[in-house]
């Protein structure tokens, strides 16, 4: 008889396909798929945005609030894409279109506050039993939006569940004025150095790094980069002192979506077996961008958010060097404006040479990743990274940065190129090393097929995942 799955609740505040800025969104949306087959049983809470309600408005309401922060809210059950959601239906915090974190003015929504808080509050609430005939037996939270789930099941009464709090990005931290206390339901007495407070603030990273009973974070280097001074943001000495109780599980991707043979998005299917197609993906890469189709010129690529952690300022100082190799480039990226500027100006500068388009778009991301030759990633910091994962799924070469995740996942000189000296030289340096096995094909070929014979999947993750909990669940 197969036990009965262990059933967990996983709070975030975006989830792909629904809803997604980043690479909290996939890990989300593909992580319970992956822990279903290690015998746990993941329902996830998600926001009420209107994304979610387009396909879980008719869904079972399971609570009802009268009051939640400002105005009243539901709790919607059931399921999309595969998943098994939970939905807080609160019109007056999460009725908004667009980005789940920013207004149309491009700055934070000033209730964030209590928009995340609710969010805490609530999976808290479902901890500890508040929907009939649904207990589980581990609450699982990700990143500062939902850190304060720890606070509110510590202070929540005696014997709270056991809680995993898995940071992907320690660089978003959620401070808020310690004035909201009292209307976030926090109890003062929990406002100290070893609670939810940080620098006078309530800290929603910091409840969730302090209070719950196990933290994660997605690479086993970036694990160990945040226990120092350089890399810790000013938690290095709480992610000391936790100890055992702070471990590094890498991120996978979802080798169903992310799959050469059978994508939809791309030009033409392909295998390490049979890379025919790479070249119908390719030769449709250079005309999206109006690059001249070249089969000799190296072709580079970048999918990013173009943020100072991605330290793409490195790629646009070595635009020369890399147009001297003979090379092409193609960017899609948004983010910091000066950056997109800069990128946009080389694109004038270097009409097919140069492709730029600013702006996210997934089909594009999948088409870029089956038909560059190469990915650049030269991350300052990077908690995991996920294109390196998709750039070695489709057998082209990743050229990173020796940081977290991109450490963890490229080997240099079998899968990819890794470079130490973060700086624009270091980069340069990187791009001839490409260029140079670029020159011998058959080598080059032979980076793209060990890449592709990686496992990337969340198979291996998942099962770290599920050891935790069960770890968890018993001892408590
Ligand atoms: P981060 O979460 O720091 O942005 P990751 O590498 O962990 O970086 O995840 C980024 C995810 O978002 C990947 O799935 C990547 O393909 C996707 N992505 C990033 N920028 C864009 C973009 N402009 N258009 C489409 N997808 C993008």
């Amino acid at each position: 008889m197969t036990p009965r799955p262990l059933p967990v609740l996983a709070v975030t505040s975006e989830i792909f396909p629904l809803v997604k800025t980043g690479g909290l969104a996939d890990v989300a949306g593909a992580l319970p798929g992956a822990l279903a087959n290690e015998g746990v049983a993941v329902t996830t809470l998600v926001p009420g945005y209107p994304a979610v309600l387009a396909v879980l408005g008719k869904a079972r309401p399971v609570l009802d609030i009268t009051d939640l922060f400002g105005g009243p809210a539901r709790l919607l059950r059931g399921k999309a894409s595969g998943l098994d959601l939970l939905a807080l239906d609160a019109p007056h915090l999460y009725a908004r279109d667009g980005n789940p974190y920013l207004g149309p003015d491009g700055r934070d929504w000033p209730d964030n506050a209590r928009r995340f808080a609710a969010l805490s509050a609530m999976a808290a609430a479902i901890g500890r039993g508040a929907v009939k005939g649904y207990r589980p037996r581990l609450v699982h939270a990700h990143d500062w939006q939902a850190g304060l789930t720890a606070a509110y099941l510590y202070h929540g009464g005696p014997n709270p569940p056991p809680s995993v709090f898995t940071v992907h990005n320690l660089a978003f931290q959620g401070q808020f004025p310690a004035s909201l206390l009292p209307i976030l339901g926090l109890p003062a007495s929990g406002f100290r150095f070893d609670g939810f407070e940080h620098h006078g603030a309530i800290g929603y990273l910091k409840a969730g790094l302090q209070l719950a009973s196990h933290v994660t974070t997605v690479s086993p280097t970036y694990a160990n980069e945040i226990r120092t001074e350089a890399g810790g943001m000013g938690f290095d000495g709480l992610l000391r002192y936790r100890g055992a109780s702070l471990s590094g599980i890498l991120n996978g991707i979802d080798i169903a979506i992310w799959n050469p043979e059978t994508d939809p998005l791309i030009a033409a299917p392909f295998s390490a077996d049979n890379l025919k197609g790479r070249a119908a993906c390719r030769a449709a890469i250079q005309q999206r961008f109006g690059l001249a189709p070249d089969r000799k010129a190296l072709l580079f690529g970048v999918v990013s958010r173009l943020s100072w952690q991605k330290d793409l300022d490195l790629l646009a100082d070595a635009l020369d060097d890399l147009l001297a190799l003979g090379a092409q480039l193609v960017l899609l990226g948004a983010g910091e404006p000066a950056l997109e500027q800069r990128f946009r100006q080389a694109a004038d500068l270097h009409p097919g040479r140069i492709g730029v388009r600013v702006g996210y778009d997934e089909a594009l991301a999948h088409q870029i990743q089956a038909g560059v030759d190469a990915l650049i990633v030269p991350s300052r910091f990077e908690p995991c990274g996920l294109t390196q994962l998709c750039a070695l799924r489709y057998g082209t070469v990743p050229v990173v940065s020796r940081v977290g995740g991109l450490a963890d996942t490229v080997e240099d000189g079998i899968t990819g190129v890794v470079f130490d000296a973060l700086t624009a030289d270091g980069l340069r340096g990187a791009l001839r090393r490409t260029a140079d096995l670029f020159a011998t094909p058959r080598r080059f070929a032979a980076l793209g097929r060990a890449g592709m014979g990686r496992d990337v999947s969340w198979h291996g993750p998942a099962r770290q995942y599920a050891d935790l909990y069960r770890a968890l669940v018993v001892a408590h």
